[in-house]
Order: structure tokens, then sequence, then C-alpha cells
């Protein structure tokens, strides 16, 4: 076994503290990856306070992972030690249903493995580790390529914010012609903005912080609109296609159902614990308005976001910090107050 030092929430609802553990050997199908960075993704906290479904604990969070390959099995083809390499939200899958034929792993239909709070049913049943770690052991299927010439730190987050946004828009074949509205601008949100930007959308920010606007057009948007500003909302209504909706918290669809044009289809990425209402249908029916869901994307589209990103010079807007700075990150991500990712710096990791 390889030791790891990690952090981890020992129960539901701790803080992180520093905790050793052991991850597998290197298969012949793995490669151990020295982690560099580590994204914060909103789904970290949630998943710590039970928010969804009960959790695995000792829980080591994080699935924005990137670092450097220090070892690789006797099989493995498309790595070799010194790569840059990155983990996102998937450790394992079925390998044989279609959509995982279909190289679309999160889709898998005999349930997909997440990079961590998961116990990998597929391989030894013990339970996954994510990237808040100074090691991680990763079968090559389930490991991207990074990049080279992009800001390592700032390509963390793709490896879920990016795929989450670029796979849904990517989907829905948004583009040009398209009115694109993002609801929220956090860590997926912004990636979104500037995914729907570079695919030629007309992007309108959908926020519920005025104080987010003088960052609006350096993510390349073209429209800004606070969402309790009651005479703005009134100038958008029936005028979005898409609506990439992120918030994390409870909210009302039927209120922003409304913005969408006849045919208008409301994407839903992220999670509010709570689920969805929809309290009455005539929105939908009235405008054949559909609300749909989006998972964060399979391994190859994973690798041509990143490719993408690589070609369009795209990136996250970070703040690096160290572990010990994690639960003033969590809580400034619960107050929708993060420009707009936290990185750690997994050196701080001892
Ligand atoms: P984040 O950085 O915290 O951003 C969420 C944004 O939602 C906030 O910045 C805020 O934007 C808005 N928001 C939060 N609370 C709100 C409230 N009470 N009312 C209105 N708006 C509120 O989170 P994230 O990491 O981007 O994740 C977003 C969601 O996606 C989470 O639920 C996460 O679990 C989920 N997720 C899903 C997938 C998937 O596979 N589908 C993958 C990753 C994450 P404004 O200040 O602009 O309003
Ligand atoms: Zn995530
Ligand atoms: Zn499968």
């Amino acid at each position: 076994m390889i030791t790891a030092k990690g952090y981890a929430a020992q129960s539901a609802n701790q803080e992180l503290s520093p905790w050793n553990f052991e991850r597998r050997d290197v298969g012949p199908h793995d490669v151990q990856i020295d982690v560099l960075f580590c994204g914060v993704c909103h789904s970290d906290i949630a998943q710590i306070n039970n928010e969804w479904f009960p959790g695995i604990f000792p829980m080591v969070p994080g699935h924005e992972i990137v670092g450097r390959v220090v070892k690789v099995g006797d099989h493995v083809k498309g790595f070799k030690v010194g790569d840059l390499a990155g983990v996102g939200t998937l450790a394992n899958s079925c390998r044989h249903c279609a959509p995982c034929n279909d190289g679309e792993e999160v889709y898998c239909e005999n349930g997909v493995i997440p990079t961590y709070n998961g116990l990998d049913k597929y391989l030894d049943n013990q339970p996954t580790y994510g990237g808040y770690s100074n090691t991680m052991v990763s079968d090559e299927r389930f490991t991207v390529h990074i990049p080279e010439n992009l800001d390592l730190p700032a390509v963390a987050p793709l490896l879920c914010a990016g795929i989450t946004t670029y796979s849904p828009l990517k989907h829905w074949k948004v583009g040009k012609g398209h009115k694109l509205a993002v609801l929220g601008l956090g860590g997926l949100g912004h990636m979104a903005v500037k995914f729907g930007v570079a695919l030629g959308a007309e992007v309108t920010i959908l926020s519920s912080s005025p104080k987010k606007e003088a960052d609006a057009k350096k993510l390349g948007a073209h429209h800004f609109v606070v969402t309790s500003d009651t005479e703005e909302i009134e100038k958008v209504k029936n005028s979005f296609d898409f609506i990439l909706d992120t918030v994390s918290a409870q909210h009302d669809f039927d209120f922003y159902g409304s913005l969408l044009r006849l045919n208008g289809v409301h994407i839903v990425v992220g999670i509010p614990p709570q689920g969805l209402e929809i309290k009455q249908v005539f929105g939908l029916q009235l405008g054949r308005r559909s609300i749909v869901g989006s998972a964060s994307g399979g391994l190859k589209e994973t690798q041509e976001m990143l490719d993408f990103c690589a070609v369009h010079n795209i990136v996250s807007d970070i703040e690096i910090i160290d572990i010990k700075d994690i639960k003033t990150a969590f809580e400034r991500m619960e107050k929708g107050d993060v420009k707009y990712r936290f990185v750690i710096d997994v050196a701080s990791i001892q």
C-alpha cells in the first residue's frame, strides 16, 4: 500500500484535519500522481455535510486534481513518468454498459464510482479518496492529459467546473445565434461564461450578487442582470434560448422558466439539496420549454474540453490557498464570495 497524507472530515459536518491513509499499490493499469493542485468544488461542502446522501467517512474531498505522474503500471500505454495528468469526478465505472462504451462513463448504467465518497465495487470495494492529498492512484482510463501550455493551478477547476459546463453546452449545441443565460456566478458559472463566449453565444449572467457586475465584462459576458432587479428581469422575459443553472441553493424554477423563449431549455447542473420544485406546469407547456439535467462528463469529452481550453487559452480564475485556509474558503463559498474558484496548493499538506 502507499501511504498518503491528506485532509479529511472524520465524520459529517466536521472540519477537515490532517489524516494519513493508504492508497492501493499501483496496479498494471494505474498511474500514480504526485498531486500539485486541487480545486475546491461546492460539491465538496455538500458531501462533507451529508447534504445529498449519507457519506463515507473519513472523507478526503477533492475532484479537481492536477499533478505529475511519478509511477506507471506495467500495462499503461498513455502516460509516462513526468507527464502532467489530471483526475476529475470519476474513479471507475462498469466499462461495459452502453454509456461506458460510448465514453460517457459518468452516465454508467450500473453506477459510476466517484473520485471520493464512493466504494469501488468494480475493483476492491474500498472507499475512494480525493485530491486534498499529496498522492493519487488512478486507472489510466480515468486519467486525462493536462496541456503543458496552461497555468497549472488554474487548470485544476477544469476537471469539474470546466467539464460540467462544457458538456451540456456541447450536447445542446449552444453557439452562434443563441442567447445563453448563466444562472449563478461561482466556480461553474464563470466557466460556463467563458465556454459560452468561446462557442459564440450571446451570454448574460443572472446573478444574485450586484457586486459581481464589474467582473462580468472581464469574464467576457455580454450582459449582467441582478436577479432581484425586477425592472431588468422584465426586460429579459421570454428572451433566452438556454439557461445554464449552476445555483447550489433552492430557487424558483417557475420564475426562471419565464425568462426562456419558445422551446427554451433550462439546463440544471447545480444541485440544490432540497431538489427541484415546479409549482405549476403552464410555464413549461405554454412556452414548450424543457428542464433538463447534465452531469459532469465522460473521459473522452473531458480530454476534448482540455484540448479546447489549450487552443482557446481558457483557464479558471482562481485564488490559491493553503490547506490551513480551507475552512475560510468553505465559508466564503457558502456566501457566494469566491473569485471564482479556490485551488489548494497541495504542497501545503504536510
Ligand atoms: P459556487 O462556486 O458556490 O457557485 C454557486 C453560485 O450559485 C454562487 O456563487 C451564487 O452565485 C449562486 N448561489 C448560491 N447560493 C444562492 C442562493 N441562495 N440564491 C441564489 N444564488 C445562489 O458553487 P459551484 O462549485 O460552482 O457549484 C455549483 C453547484 O453545482 C453546486 O450545487 C454543486 O454541487 C453543483 N455541481 C454539480 C455538478 C454536476 O455534475 N452536475 C458538478 C459540479 C458541481 P451568484 O452570487 O452569482 O448568485
Ligand atoms: Zn465538482
Ligand atoms: Zn457502465
